[in-house]
């Protein structure tokens, strides 16, 4: 049967309309040092981290079945080594989605207690880890010293900071972001547990910084990280026991000195939104005689 001008014309531009898709897709995936045997895996907003060990590659965090499946294939590739490990660095499906890709027996799949407990509860649609730990888990894989370390509840379940020895690289997922606001109003944040674990990690020694979203960097960007989280919670706190609105706190811009941090125009009132929301209803704030009125 002919195909008439219309109809090819449009399973041309169908088919030209996928190609770009992918391709748009694909073109946001690339792979960056961070040094000789550790990469960082960049998929549009989010960051995953391939380490090159002598038996095979470690990956944390398989993104979602598309990046997975691209990572899978490109360090075939490249490296010519299997995937000995997955790591998950939390429970969210944004990051741990993707993980069937690696569900084949030559992977064990590594998380926090907690992280697989979520994924399993909530019916995630990705394979659960094989291997849990509740504190710290020290992996002797190929030349390399990958030790996990859960410092308590901060974004997701079970959300761990991965250090990679001899490299000195650092790996933290949402819990913390350099060169870049927090995202939005802190949906899921437990800002103070946050606040906690980021002290814990600034006592760890490490020289590379490699986070799931926005810039790498150093030790000294992870205390500017803190002093921003810092500076969000106790100025949100102090102007709510100082009796003002929500509305009165984004006024006073209390956050004006970190105005060069990316994403400050677009987030910073509802960083304070959220902030605001999680301390009144954590600490009950509004059930405090002198806050009712009487
Ligand atoms: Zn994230």
């Amino acid at each position: 049967m002919a195909l008439r001008l219309g109809q090819i014309t449009l399973i041309l531009a169908l088919l030209l309309s996928s190609f770009a898709g992918r391709a748009q897709d694909e073109s946001d995936y690339r792979l960056t040092n961070v040094t000789d045997d550790v990469f960082r895996f960049t998929a549009g907003n989010y960051h995953a981290l391939v380490i090159k060990t002598d038996d095979g590659i470690v990956l944390i965090d398989p993104l979602n079945t598309r990046a997975a499946s691209w990572i899978k294939k490109t360090v075939a590739e490249r490296f010519n080594k299997p995937i000995t490990h997955l790591i998950y660095s939390h429970s969210h499906p944004d990051h741990a989605y993707g993980g069937e890709v690696f569900d084949d027996g030559n992977t064990v799949l590594v998380s926090h207690q907690d992280a697989r407990a979520n994924l399993k509860r909530v019916r995630a649609d990705t394979a659960l880890p094989s291997l849990v730990f509740n504190d710290t888990l020290t992996l002797f894989a190929g030349g390399k010293d990958i030790t996990l370390t859960y410092y308590g509840p901060t974004n997701g379940y079970g959300n761990v900071a991965v250090h990679v020895q001899p490299d000195d690289v650092m790996f933290v997922v949402d819990w913390v972001v350099v060169g870049r606001l927090p995202y939005k109003d802190l949906m899921g944040y437990d800002l103070e547990g946050t606040l906690r674990a980021t002290e814990k990690l600034l006592k760890q020694p490490f020289t590379h910084f490699v986070g799931g979203h926005a810039d790498m960097g150093n030790k000294d960007d992870v205390n500017a990280y803190y002093k921003y989280i810092q500076t969000l919670h106790n100025s949100v706190l102090e102007g709510i026991l100082a009796g003002k609105s929500l509305k009165d706190i984004q006024r006073s811009q209390p956050m004006a000195e970190f105005s060069s941090l990316k994403m400050y125009d677009e987030w910073v009132e509802l960083n304070i939104k959220g902030a605001y929301e999680q301390l009144v209803s954590r600490s009950y704030l509004k059930m405090r005689e002198s806050a009712s009125g009487q």
